[in-house]
């Protein structure tokens, strides 16, 4: 059967294996010997244990965190081939990028959607030119494309960014890409992975690692919740970790790691959607470091960013700097009439890129590429790549793991595997937002089907609060608390310790005026 004819896969028609995170972690502490053990769950390695464990592998992820609590939750949500890297050339990727875009697009029709972009023009020539460079990427997406790329009138622009900057307008270009909630994603590729009949643990790192004949064995574990440490053998580990790849390998082999990636740091801002009215997005084709900056509307706020920022080592939270969040503040407020100023910011957020390591030059100019590296240990290492290309990305890691284990070849093609939660509801957006039957309920779901364990969990990434409003999240987060304590079975004291650290994280999200006014 041609590739044409065959059928879209639905995993969703078996019984939902995700349930309570104990269950996942009894397997765990029963059996100590897997096909594969995935570290890292992120968008990386959420999409590797999907595509192994319907390959039929036994197999076991697990996540230091949160799944997506990493770069992965802190994107600029869009499932996209790539302006930039057309601009930059890179035309094998954006290719594979927008081919990734719409085998997405299919598979996850409830958790990516089709947004209109606009570039308000200021000269006549760049209007030109940007249209026939997105003539060049409607091409590239052949028919998987989501809409034609069109010329705007200076009405035609105004009606799709009425916050546009109007003095000097010349028009503007329209072209289309993807959107998502990026958390949201993370959960339906863990659930289904789960399907597929992986075993997912998150609040549980790989501590170490142990060895026989020089090869890697064995991998300890740390259950963060319960405190328990257990160790597990695998024909194949794979290191998933993101910005962090380079602190595993380096476990791996102390002494002898040099690193693989080279950190770089993307902030955006949250503001409210009166600043970008309406449903398109709008994307500043030129900063003044030579980047793209996007304006997206998203769950009725306006994202903007973002910054690329070399940062010496990567760490779980990291910082927004006061000049990065200048610096896309007056960017885009270049472009708009009424400017948002740092009183009008929401929330901040920052991810690490995990860019494979180039010797010299800027972060922005490095590929965005991923890489694939096995130690001598045997250990299997991915770093790079993006969000739009998880699914490939897996794809290319099956085929190692098959070559290197000498194992039959492939038997799925998740090219046509369909993601769970297409007939379910959508999952709410902001927990400030619903009223307390339907928080119960939310909090009920997340924590029975998605391994929702904490304050934090459920407010930055089963709901998105925390990335959308931080006021609203310190308001609602008792009621979530409590709605969590009861559903895990928890006491006064863990409501106590959950909100306390809920707070004190709340302070990396909000920049230091608004904290502290004066
Ligand atoms: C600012 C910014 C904007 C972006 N925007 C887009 C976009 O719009 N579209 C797009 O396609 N891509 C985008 N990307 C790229 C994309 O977000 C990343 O490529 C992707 O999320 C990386 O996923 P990952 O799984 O490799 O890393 P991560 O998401 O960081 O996951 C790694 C995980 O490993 C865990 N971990 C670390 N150490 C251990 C351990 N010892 N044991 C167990 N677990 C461990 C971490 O907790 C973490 O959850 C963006 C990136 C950035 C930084």
């Amino acid at each position: 059967m041609g590739p044409r004819h065959r059928r879209r896969q639905n995993l969703g028609k078996r019984p939902n294996l995700m349930g309570p995170r104990e269950e996942h972690w009894r397997r765990v502490c029963e059996d100590h010997l897997w096909d594969v053990v995935v570290v890292g769950g992120g968008a990386t390695g959420l999409g590797i244990a999907l595509h192994l464990a319907a390959e039929g592998r036994k197999t076991l992820l697990v996540e230091r965190d949160d799944y997506a609590k990493g770069t992965s939750s802190r994107s600029t949500k869009l499932i996209h081939g790539g302006v930039r890297y057309l601009q930059q050339g890179n035309v094998r990727m954006v290719k594979e990028s927008l081919r990734e875009r719409g085998l997405l697009m299919k598979n996850a029709p409830h958790l990516v959607h089709d947004l209109a972009f606009v570039i308000p023009t200021y000269s006549w020539w760049r209007r030109w030119y940007y249209w026939l460079g997105l003539k060049v990427y409607d091409r590239l997406a052949g028919r998987l494309g989501l809409g034609k790329s069109r010329l705007l009138s200076v009405a035609e622009t105004l009606a799709a960014l009425p916050n546009a900057q109007a003095a000097g307008l010349t028009g503007g270009v329209l072209y289309h890409d993807g959107q998502f909630d990026d958390a949201q994603l993370a959960v339906a590729l863990s659930r289904t992975a789960a399907e597929a009949g992986a075993t997912l643990v998150n609040h549980c790192s790989v501590v170490g690692w142990a060895h026989t004949s020089g090869q890697t064995t064995a991998a300890h574990l740390h259950n963060h919740l319960s405190g328990e440490r257990q160790t597990v053998r695998a024909r194949q580990f794979i290191n998933a970790t993101g910005p962090f790849v380079d602190a595993l390998m380096a476990k791996d082999q102390p002494g002898h790691h040099r690193p693989l990636i080279r950190p770089s740091q993307g902030v955006h801002v949250v503001v409210d959607g009166h600043f970008l009215p309406g449903n398109t997005a709008m994307l500043i084709p030129r900063t003044d470091d030579g980047r793209v900056l996007f304006a997206v509307p998203w769950h009725g706020m306006a994202v903007l960013g973002t910054t690329d920022t070399e940062v010496p080592h990567a760490t779980p939270e990291p910082t927004p700097l006061p000049a990065e969040i200048d610096f896309i503040l007056t960017h885009t407020g270049r472009y708009l009439t009424r400017k948002p100023q740092e009183d009008d910011v929401r929330s901040v957020f920052a991810g690490i890129r995990p860019l494979a390591k180039a010797p010299s030059g800027t972060t922005a100019a490095l590929s965005r590429d991923h890489t694939i590296v096995i130690s001598p240990s045997g250990l299997l290492t991915i770093a790079g790549g993006k969000w739009t290309t998880y699914r490939k990305m897996a794809a290319d890691v099956a085929k190692v793991v098959r070559k290197k284990l000498g194992d039959p070849p492939n038997r799925i093609d998740t090219k046509m595997l369909r993601l769970r939660g297409l007939n379910e509801p959508p999952f709410p957006a902001q927990a400030s937002k619903l009223n307390p039957t339907e928080l119960q309920a939310a909090v009920q779901f997340a924590a029975a089907q998605t391994q929702c364990m904490t304050v934090e969990d459920f407010l930055a990434r089963r709901c998105r609060d925390l990335f959308l409003d931080v006021q609203a999240a310190i308001a609602i987060a008792p009621s979530v608390a409590r709605e969590l304590a009861a559903a895990h079975h928890q006491d006064d004291a863990w409501i106590a310790r959950e909100l306390a650290a809920f707070r004190t994280l709340t302070a990396q999200y909000l920049p230091p005026s608004i904290l502290n006014p004066g």
